[in-house]
């Protein structure tokens, strides 16, 4: 079946299994709007749904998908365009969602293309007008010393790499000022996690071990 059609046909799907059995909730949805406790920041790869991986329902989980699930820092920058900020802020002030996740993942193209920058065992594919300035936020996650590269896969730095980026942009996000308040304030939880694609193996950053720990 052609990608376009299967969409069609998986919405006939979605109308008949959901919309004509739960007529109620939908209209209350409408008149009500959207209520999610629960923010994801995480990546455009379609690998990685939040609602499925956490078998969430419809109206449970605000996302903000950018490659490799960046924060930018908080910047009131007339100039730039921010998405992910703007994202933020609604679901914060907004929604008043108790916990933001930032997801990060096994084998993260944009995670890749900024490696290729730094690490001349990676072949670079392409030469990006976008996700090259994009990934700069997290720069410094891409940083390894002749030895860490000479002792290590590029696999184990490429995992290191997604790891300490979801943390830049951990940092990033308390940055934000509604953010550090509703923190303070205990009215919202910050998490970094790490997901592997292909084991399904779910980490999140423990700030007193300052390590990425199974959590299931
Ligand atoms: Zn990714």
């Amino acid at each position: 079946m052609d990608s376009y059609a299967k969409l069609l046909d998986g919405y006939a799907k979605f109308h008949k299994q959901y919309l004509d059995k739960e007529n109620d909730t939908w209209r209350n949805w409408a008149k009500t709007g959207q209520n999610p406790k629960v923010m994801f920041i995480a990546c455009s790869d379609s690998r990685v749904n939040p609602v499925i991986i956490t078998h969430a329902g419809l109206g449970e989980i605000f996302i903000v998908n950018n490659v490799a699930n960046l924060v930018p820092p908080y910047k009131q920058d007339a100039e730039t365009y921010h998405g992910t900020s703007a994202a933020i802020e609604f679901a914060v002030t907004q929604l008043k969602v108790e916990h933001i996740i930032i997801m990060g993942h096994s084998g993260c193209g944009g995670i890749r293309a900024l490696m290729a920058g730094h690490d001349d065992d990676i072949k670079k594919d392409a030469e990006f007008s976008f996700i090259r300035p994009w990934m700069q936020i997290v720069d410094e996650a891409a940083e390894f010393s002749p030895e860490e590269k000479a002792s290590s896969s590029i696999d184990t730095r490429a995992t290191i790499c997604e790891q300490r980026a979801s943390l830049i942009s951990l940092n990033n996000l308390a940055t934000f000022p509604w953010v550090k308040d509703a923190i303070l304030e205990d009215r919202l939880k910050i998490h970094a996690w790490h997901y592997d694609i292909g084991s399904g193996i779910l980490l999140e950053y423990n700030a007193e071990t300052e390590q990425f720990e199974e959590l299931i």
